[in-house]
Order: structure tokens, then C-alpha cells, then sequence
């Protein structure tokens, strides 16, 4: 095994958004020095790093010089070419590695992955030419979520079907992109794992997350999960089995739905830290920033305990700044109430400003004081 990348290294990431910035935070208290690739310039990350290099993505001369600048690279913006990562390899080791990225970019090659592996995923179907109706509306016969299969998140580049005579339709509306064809999941919750593998195969897991989303944006994480113990215990085997079976180096999330029988159903993953685990910033020895950190450098995981009975996040959006800035002191007066702001200049509709962090007695009582911080910013 290669030798630990040691605090005073430079540690590169593609990529300039919150993710980004919170895991230059983490390093930089570690004693690393951190350089931001991104395509724009006063990104949220980039404010934080030791440097910052503003060149686009498909510059693979660019990347290549800033790889050879660092000792390291990893990602926060997981939609980066797969040539982008490539360039970056023949410098630097990326972790996780670039073939998690392919796989992971693509929701057909993901979900076949997780077949793969043996874990559960609602029925689907592939839709990459015409020829390929008559089929998914057979193997998807009731409801559906027609999603694209690439550049699709929160929500975007995805519709509800209702049933096989709106296939053809939906996809119209998704201009015929190749597309993934889901039943629809009547689901009793969403949880999400949060994970990291270290380079010598050890496995860190943070207790489930409970995710409620509003317009499919993630709206408030509480934690821990309300769900059985053994969907907890299945929920983290799924999560090893998968940083394990893609030989994970770093932090991954799995996205889960809880059948009303406590079942589960892989929905995505993502190879990084998520928006469900901000709160580990808060409530846990190790955050999970530090720990992709710790992951990618080749260090020893932290303990992922939590430090406190029970947390919640909420997400602040732009929409927040609609009629005036918001009320910051009075969301600070209240007790425990932990702001994390991602220092974006341009508060627009639905983009992600920042979010509140609350530590208490459960996950609910949390929730409650988190939502309740939220709505205080409005005056
Ligand atoms: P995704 O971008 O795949 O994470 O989907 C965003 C959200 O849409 C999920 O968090 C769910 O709330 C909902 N959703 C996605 N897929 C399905 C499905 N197959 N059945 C029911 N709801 C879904």
C-alpha cells in the first residue's frame, strides 16, 4: 500500500462548490494546503483553498498541470469528464477513482452495478432507442419516474408516469435522451448511509440519515433515522457492500427508499459526501469531510460516533433571500442553532446558500428547533 499523504501536502479538487469548500475547511484544519479546479472563479471552494484554478473542465492540459501540482485529487462536482479524471490519473492518484465516476454518472450503469452486487433496486427499464417502448412499458407496467440517464439530479431531467400509454409522451418531454424507466416506489421514508473506505479496505459508517425533500430538493436531514433495527442493519450492509464492491477509496452515499415493511430499495448513489451528512460536521467526532480527508490521504478513518442523541439540517435556499437578506440573529439567538453559509454571492430560487445545523435530545425534537431556526430567518 502506498505511503499516507501527510498534513503540509497540497491536496487538489475538481470541482467549486459547498462540497468542496467544507472539505477545504476539514483539510485546512488538518494542516493540509488545498488547490480548487473549477470552471468558474470565486467559487464557494476556491474562497477556502491555498489556490485556485479557473479553467474548464475539458482543458485536460490544464488539468494535468494542476494534478501534477498536488499529491492527491478527488472530486466534489461528480459530473466531471471521464477524460478530466483520466488526465488528473496520469499525474496524481484521483480517488475515488474515475471508474466509480462512470458508473455513478450514468443511472442505467448504476443500477446495473448494484444488480451486480446483488442489492435491491426497484424494477426499471432502459430507454436508448425507439425500439425500446414495447419492452419497459412490459417490464415497468404500473406507474413510473422516467428519469435521463445522465445529468439528472434534484429532481431535473425527470418525470412521473403514470402508466404505459404516457411513456412515449414522457420521453418526448425528455427530448428522447437515453433515459431510465423506474416503477414507481410507494415508499414509507428516505434514508440515506453516508460511508467512506479507507485505501486499506477499512469501512467507516455513519448511523442512517432521514431525509424529507420539498419540490425534490432535500429539505430537512434528521438523524438517526426513525426505522426498525434491522432496516438500520440492512441499510449499513448495503452501503459496505457497495464501497466494497466498487472498491471504494473516499466517502460515498447511498440514497435509500423504506418500504412500509421495512424493506429497502437502493435509489442512487453518490461517490462523496452528501447533503444528508452535513450535519456530521456538527454531531460527530468525524466529520464526513474530514473523512474524505483522512480516505483520499491514505490516513487512518475517524470515529464516526455520534456526539449527541440526535441532529437535524436544514437546507437554506435562495428562495430564503426572496423579500429581504434573512434575519441571521434572530436564527442565532436560539440555542444550539449552528449556521453553515457557502459564501455564494447570487441567492436564486432553489440554489443551495447554505444550512442549519441542530444538535439535541432526538431526531425530531431537532427537526422541529431546525425548521423553526428556518422559518426565524424570515423576520
Ligand atoms: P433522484 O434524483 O433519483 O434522487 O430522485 C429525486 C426524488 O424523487 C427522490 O428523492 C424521491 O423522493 C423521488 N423519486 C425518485 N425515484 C422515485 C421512484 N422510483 N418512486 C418514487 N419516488 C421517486
Amino acid at each position: 500500500m502506498s505511503a499516507p499523504i501527510l498534513p503540509g501536502a497540497v491536496l487538489g479538487v475538481l470541482g467549486g462548490g459547498q462540497l468542496g469548500r467544507m472539505f477545504a475547511l476539514a483539510a485546512r484544519r488538518l494542516g493540509y494546503r488545498v488547490t480548487v479546479f473549477a470552471p468558474e472563479d470565486d467559487t464557494p471552494a476556491g474562497q477556502i483553498a491555498d489556490e485556485e484554478v479557473r479553467a474548464p473542465y475539458d482543458d485536460l492540459g490544464a488539468v494535468e498541470r494542476f494534478a501534477a501540482s498536488v499529491e492527491v485529487v478527488t472530486f466534489e462536482f461528480e459530473n466531471v469528464p471521464a477524460d478530466t479524471a483520466a488526465a488528473a490519473a496520469r499525474h496524481a492518484p484521483v480517488r475515488p477513482a474515475g471508474a466509480l465516476l462512470h458508473t455513478t454518472q450514468d443511472r442505467l450503469r448504476e443500477k446495473r452495478a448494484l444488480r451486480g452486487l446483488g442489492l435491491p433496486v426497484a424494477d426499471f427499464a432502459p430507454l436508448e432507442r425507439p425500439a425500446d417502448l414495447d419492452a419497459a412499458r412490459r417490464e415497468v407496467p404500473g406507474a413510473g419516474v422516467l428519469k435521463t440517464a445522465s445529468w439528472g439530479y434534484d429532481g431535473k431531467g425527470q418525470r412521473r408516469v403514470e402508466g404505459p400509454d404516457a411513456l412515449a409522451a414522457a420521453w418526448d418531454e425528455l427530448g428522447r435522451a437515453r433515459a431510465v424507466l423506474e416503477a414507481f416506489v410507494p415508499f414509507e421514508r428516505e434514508v440515506s448511509v453516508v460511508g467512506a473506505r479507507g485505501l486499506d479496505g477499512s469501512v467507516a459508517l455513519y448511523e442512517p440519515f432521514e431525509n424529507a425533500h420539498a419540490n425534490h430538493v432535500l429539505d430537512v436531514t434528521s438523524w438517526p433515522a426513525r426505522v426498525p433495527p434491522r432496516t438500520r442493519d440492512a441499510a449499513l450492509a448495503v452501503a459496505r457492500a457497495v464501497l466494497e464492491g466498487l472498491d471504494v477509496v473516499g466517502v460515498l452515499c447511498v440514497e435509500l427508499f423504506v418500504l412500509p415493511d421495512g424493506e429497502l430499495l437502493v435509489n442512487e448513489l453518490a461517490p462523496r459526501p452528501h447533503n444528508s451528512g452535513h450535519l456530521t460536521i456538527d454531531a460527530c467526532a468525524t466529520s464526513q469531510f474530514e473523512q474524505q480527508v483522512r480516505a483520499v490521504c491514505g490516513l487512518p478513518l475517524g470515529a464516526v460516533e455520534p456526539l449527541t442523541p440526535g441532529a437535524a439540517m436544514a437546507n437554506l435556499l435562495g428562495d430564503l433571500w426572496e423579500a429581504a437578506e434573512p434575519d441571521w440573529p434572530a436564527a442565532l439567538a436560539l440555542p444550539g442553532v449552528r449556521l453553515h453559509l457557502y459564501g455564494k454571492a447570487e441567492p436564486r430560487p432553489g440554489r443551495k446558500m447554505g444550512h442549519l445545523t441542530v444538535t439535541g435530545a432526538g431526531a425530531e425534537e431537532a427537526a422541529g428547533r431546525a425548521r423553526a431556526a428556518r422559518a426565524a430567518l424570515r423576520g
